[in-house]
């Protein structure tokens, strides 16, 4: 779908990361030339290459997939805008040791418990967010990221929305401001239930 038919169905207050792992070069330029600059990886070596690529283009680069340990140095040496998928203390604190400056943060959560994916469980997210913002003070972490369960399902879909925007809310208090969730087949259902930032591949691939 091209990016203002999206744009037009989503309001304006809410943050558009168009996620490249699915996109061409000239299609990540083509968006760029329409406006759009919070783009997304999910692999640090595509970050890497495509960072360098359009080094002279002003493109806010999100990273939002899973960090390796030995991955670590090349994310902090990437400086994203956005580091989407911390889904532990213990990868905080990894992280937090090797930091010079900040980096802004989100936690990832698991809100579909599913074993393939990321993330700390719904049940240890409050906590756990409280515990790296006491203790690691250089993950600036600002809101929370998750992924609904894969399925047709509805209900489910909007249970998993419902359930990690309950969490959001009891973490205002704590500075979140970012509760990004949403994707291609599910972002309006995110909306609908609170997503301030919503990360769209294959649909504006
Ligand atoms: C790939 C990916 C997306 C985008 O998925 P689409 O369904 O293609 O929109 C969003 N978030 C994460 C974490 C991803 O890995």
């Amino acid at each position: 779908m091209e990016l203002e038919n999206i744009l037009s169905s989503i309001p304006n207050n809410i943050s558009i990361v168009a996620v490249s792992k699915y996109m061409s070069d000239d299609r990540i330029l083509q968006l760029y030339e329409q406006g759009q600059r919070d783009f997304g990886e999910n692999k640090i070596q595509n970050l890497i290459l495509r960072k360098n690529k359009f080094k002279d283009l002003k493109i806010n680069w999100h990273f939002i997939g899973n960090l390796q340990k030995n991955k670590i140095n090349h994310m902090i040496n990437l400086e994203p805008f956005l580091w989407q998928s911390c889904v532990s203390f213990e990868m905080a604190s990894e992280v937090e040791k090797r930091l010079k400056k900040p980096l802004n943060s989100l936690l990832e959560i698991n809100i579909a418990n599913e074993d393939s994916k990321n993330g700390i469980s719904a049940q240890n997210a409050y906590e756990t967010y409280i515990k790296i913002k006491n203790n690691c003070k250089k993950i600036n972490l600002i809101g929370i990221m998750s992924i609904a369960a894969n399925c047709d399902d509805n209900d489910k879909i909007e249970q998993n929305f419902k359930m990690t925007y309950d969490i959001f809310k009891t973490l205002k208090q704590h500075g979140a401001s970012i509760c990004s969730m949403g994707m291609s087949n599910d972002y309006k259902i995110a909306i609908e239930h609170g997503s301030n930032m919503v990360r769209l591949g294959s649909i504006l691939h």
